[in-house]
C-alpha cells in the first residue's frame, strides 16, 4: 500500500487533503423503484424475490427484487459462493448503483449492495459520500477514512492561507474551511453546488492547485536562465541577402518574431521561445531567419520536423534559400541510404554540415554535432518532452545550452499556455501575409458525393487543382491507406478524364516526394491523400479541399488541413463530408469551423469540447495534468493565479515553497511538457 501511495507522492496523512473527491454519491434517501430515472445514480431499498446465475459471455448473478413500487434486477458480475447464497427470497437489500433498462423493467448492473439482516433498521447517512479518484488502486472509503484523521489534526496544522482580506476580496474561503468542506459535505449539500465553480470553498483549493503549478513554471524558467549559451552577434547583411531573394517583403508581424528572436539570441543564455502562428502565418521564413544566425556565428543548427514529407519540404526551401548564401545543408531521412547516412554523419560531426534537417533522426544516438547552437522544432505538440532533453544532450559537448525555437500552428489558448507553456516566451504572428482570400467551407452529406465530383470536374476544368482527403483511422496505418486507396479507386473510375494521384503514408519517401512534385508540377489534378498532407504541402493552384468524414477529425486539424487551400489568386473551397446521421454536437463542431477562420477561435472551442490534453497531443499531459482546476471552467483562476505567482514568489517564499511541496512535490515531471 506504502508503494502504491507514495508512487502518487502520497508520503503523509496530511497529503491525503489535497487528494480530493471527484464526485459524490447521495445516499441520504432511499428512492422508490418507481422514481428511478435512466442513467442516474441512486440508492434503493428492495426485497429479493429470486436469484439465479446466468451463463452467457460473462457469468453472472441476476437477483430479481422489488419494493412496493416497482421490480428491479440487480445483475452483479464478480460474486463468490458465499455470495451467491446471502441473496435469498425475502431478504431485503440496500443497494446504490446507476439505473439502466433491462427487460421491461429497470435494472442495476453491479451496485454497491448492503444485505440487511432480518429486523435490521436502515440507517442512512446525512451527508454526500465522497467518491476518490480510483487511479490509486486504494479503495475510495479508506481514502476518505484518511482524510478524516487529516481532518481532524487541521487545526493544529499550520498551513498557511492568504489574509482575510484578500480571501474576502476574491469570495476565497480560508483553505483549512475550503479543505474539510470538499471531503466532508454539510448536512443537505447537493453535489452540484459543491462541485460549482463559483463555490468558494472549491475556488480556493483551485486557486492552490494552479498557483502551484505557475509558481513551478516560473522557477523552472529561471533556472533555465542560470544555464549558459552562446550570445550571437547578429549579421544584418546576411539576413538582409535572405530577404532580397525573396518576391515579397516580410508582414509587420513577421518582422516583429525575427526581432524578438534576434534578441534573445544576442544574450548568453538560452532563447527558450515559442512562435505561433496560424497555418501559412510565414514561420518557415522566421525560422531561416534564426538558423542564419546561428551559422554566421559559426554553429549549427538543426530544423525538427514531425513527419518526413514536412522535414524534405523543409529541406527544399533550405536548399533554394540558404544555398545561395553558401550554406551547407543537409537532410538526415530516416530512408536515407547506409552509405550516404555515413557520409551525412561525418559531416555532421566535422562541422561542415552547417544546417541539419530531419525528423526523430536527428537525435539518434550516433548523431554527434560538431557545434550546436540552436534547434528549431517545427509543431512541437507532436514531440515529447524525452526528445526535447535528448536534443539538449546534443550539444553537450559545446559546454553551453543550445538556443530553443518552437513554433507551433496549432494556436493555444492563453489560458492554455499559461499554464503549460509558462516557462516558454511567446511571439506570436499574428498576421497574415497580404492577399490570402477566405475560404468559404461547406458541409455536405456524404450521400450529395456525385454532385462534389461534379463540381470537380467543372473546377479542373479551369486549370484549378483539387485535394481529396480520406477518412481518419487512428488505429491503424494500414486501415488508413486502404480507405485512401478505395476512395481512389472510385474517383479514378468516376473522372476517368483526370490525373488523379495517391498520397498515403505507407509509400516510399522518394515515392511521396514525386507524387508531391507532380501535383506541384500540376501533372496530375486531384491529389487522394490520407492526413499526410496535413502539415507543410504548398500548392497555391489548389483551390478545392474535400475532407471526408470531416466529423472524426479534431477541429484544430480540419483548421490545419483546410490551410492547404486559399494560398492562391483564385477564391478556395473546403467542403466538409460527413456521414449521416450526426450526433448534435457533431454538427456543432463542424459548424465552428463552417463559421471560423480564426485559428484560436477554433481551437478555444476545441479546448472547450476535447480538454487539453488533445490540444496538447496525445499523451503528454498524463502526469502533469491538472488534478482538479480545469482550464476552461476555472480560466478566470488561471488568470488570476498568473499575476499572484509572481507575486508570492517576491514577498512569500514560505507560501511558495508550501505550494510547490504540497503540489509537485519532487514530482518535476509535473512541469515538463
Ligand atoms: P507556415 O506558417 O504554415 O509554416 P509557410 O512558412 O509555409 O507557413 O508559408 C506559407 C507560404 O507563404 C509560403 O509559400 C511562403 O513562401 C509564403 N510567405 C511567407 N511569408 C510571406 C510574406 N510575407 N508575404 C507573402 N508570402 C509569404
Ligand atoms: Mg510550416
Amino acid at each position: 500500500m506504502e508503494e502504491k501511495l507514495n508512487k502518487r507522492h502520497l508520503h503523509s496523512v496530511g497529503d491525503f487533503l489535497f487528494l480530493l473527491p471527484h464526485k459524490y454519491q447521495d445516499r441520504t434517501v432511499v428512492t422508490p423503484v418507481s422514481d428511478l430515472v435512466y442513467g442516474e445514480f441512486a440508492q434503493v431499498l428492495v426485497t429479493v424475490q429470486s436469484s439465479k446465475v446466468q451463463y452467457g459471455r460473462q457469468r453472472s448473478l441476476v437477483i430479481e427484487c422489488a419494493d412496493n413500487s416497482g421490480l428491479l434486477t440487480i445483475r452483479l458480475f464478480h460474486f463468490s459462493k458465499a455470495q451467491m447464497n446471502l441473496f435469498k427470497s425475502g431478504t431485503r437489500v440496500l443497494a446504490y448503483g446507476q439505473t439502466v433498462e433491462g427487460q421491461g423493467r429497470w435494472a442495476m448492473m453491479h451496485p454497491e449492495t448492503k444485505i440487511l439482516k432480518a429486523h435490521e433498521k436502515v440507517i442512512l447517512s446525512d451527508k454526500l459520500t465522497p467518491v476518490y479518484p480510483s487511479t490509486l488502486g486504494v479503495g475510495s472509503a479508506k481514502i476518505s477514512k484518511w482524510a478524516g484523521i487529516a481532518l481532524d489534526c487541521l487545526a493544529s496544522e499550520s498551513l498557511q492561507d492568504f489574509s482575510d482580506d484578500f480571501l474576502q476580496q476574491h469570495q476565497l474561503a480560508p483553505l483549512k474551511v475550503a479543505l474539510k468542506a470538499i471531503h466532508q459535505p454539510e448536512v443537505g449539500q447537493r453535489e452540484s453546488e459543491i462541485l460549482n465553480p463559483e463555490n468558494p470553498c472549491l475556488k480556493r483549493v483551485v486557486i492552490d492547485e494552479l498557483l502551484a503549478k505557475q509558481i513551478g513554471m516560473l522557477r523552472k524558467k529561471a533556472q533555465a536562465k542560470l544555464t549558459h549559451a552562446f550570445a550571437l552577434r547578429i549579421d544584418d547583411t546576411l539576413q538582409s541577402r535572405l530577404l532580397k531573394q525573396l518576391p515579397f517583403t516580410l508582414t509587420t508581424a513577421q518582422q516583429r518574431v525575427i526581432g524578438e528572436i534576434f534578441t534573445d539570441l544576442t544574450r548568453p543564455q538560452p532563447m527558450h521561445r515559442l512562435v505561433q502562428g496560424d497555418v501559412g502565418s510565414g514561420k518557415t521564413l522566421v525560422a531561416f531567419s534564426a538558423v542564419l544566425q546561428a551559422v554566421a556565428n559559426g554553429l549549427q543548427a538543426v530544423i525538427m520536423a514531425p513527419t518526413e514529407i514536412l522535414s524534405e519540404q523543409h529541406y527544399h526551401q533550405a536548399e533554394k534559400l540558404l544555398k545561395s548564401l553558401d550554406i551547407h545543408c543537409v537532410w538526415l531521412s530516416g530512408k536515407t541510404t547506409v552509405k550516404k547516412r555515413r557520409e551525412l554523419l561525418v559531416q555532421i560531426a566535422d562541422g561542415t554540415a552547417q544546417v541539419i534537417i530531419g525528423t526523430h533522426a536527428l537525435f539518434q544516438e550516433e548523431v554527434i554535432y560538431q557545434r550546436l547552437g540552436l534547434a528549431v522544432i517545427d509543431e512541437q505538440h507532436r514531440f515529447g518532452v524525452h526528445q526535447r532533453l535528448l536534443l539538449k544532450e546534443k550539444a553537450e559537448n559545446t559546454g553551453k545550452t543550445p538556443h530553443l525555437l518552437v513554433m507551433t500552428a496549432t494556436p493555444i489558448p492563453r489560458t492554455l499556455a499559461m499554464s503549460y507553456y509558462a516557462d516558454l516566451d511567446t511571439s506570436v504572428i499574428d498576421e497574415l501575409p497580404p492577399n490570402r482570400k477566405p475560404i468559404e467551407t461547406v458541409l455536405l452529406a456524404d450521400s450529395r458525393r456525385d454532385e462534389l465530383i461534379k463540381r470537380i470536374k467543372a473546377l479542373v476544368a479551369t486549370g484549378q487543382q483539387v485535394y481529396w482527403v480520406c477518412p481518419l483511422i487512428e488505429e491503424s496505418d494500414m486501415l488508413q491507406a486502404q480507405a485512401a486507396e478505395d476512395v481512389y479507386h472510385h474517383l479514378v473510375e468516376s473522372l476517368p478524364e483526370l490525373n488523379i494521384a495517391l498520397l498515403h503514408g505507407r509509400q516510399k519517401s522518394d515515392e511521396k516526394a514525386q507524387i508531391i512534385a507532380d501535383f506541384q508540377a500540376n501533372k496530375t489534378q486531384l491529389l487522394v491523400s490520407t492526413t499526410v498532407i496535413e502539415v507543410g504541402v504548398d500548392v497555391p493552384n489548389a483551390t478545392l479541399m474535400v475532407i471526408e468524414n470531416a466529423e472524426r477529425f479534431g477541429l484544430a486539424q480540419l483548421h490545419q488541413l483546410r490551410g492547404r487551400v486559399g494560398r492562391g489568386s483564385e477564391k478556395s473551397y473546403c467542403v466538409l463530408l460527413f456521414q449521416q446521421p450526426l450526433s448534435q454536437t457533431a454538427r456543432q463542431r463542424l459548424q465552428v469551423i463552417r463559421d471560423s477562420q480564426d485559428g484560436f477561435e477554433i481551437a478555444k472551442e476545441d479546448l472547450r469540447i476535447r480538454g487539453a490534453g488533445e490540444i496538447l497531443g496525445t499523451k503528454q499531459t498524463g502526469e502533469m495534468s491538472l488534478r482538479i482546476a480545469d482550464l476552461e471552467r476555472d480560466s478566470e483562476l488561471v488568470e488570476m493565479s498568473f499575476s499572484l505567482a509572481q507575486q508570492l514568489m517576491e514577498e512569500n517564499t514560505a507560501m511558495a515553497d508550501e505550494l510547490i511541496a504540497r503540489w509537485v512535490g519532487n514530482a518535476q515531471d509535473y512541469l515538463d511538457v
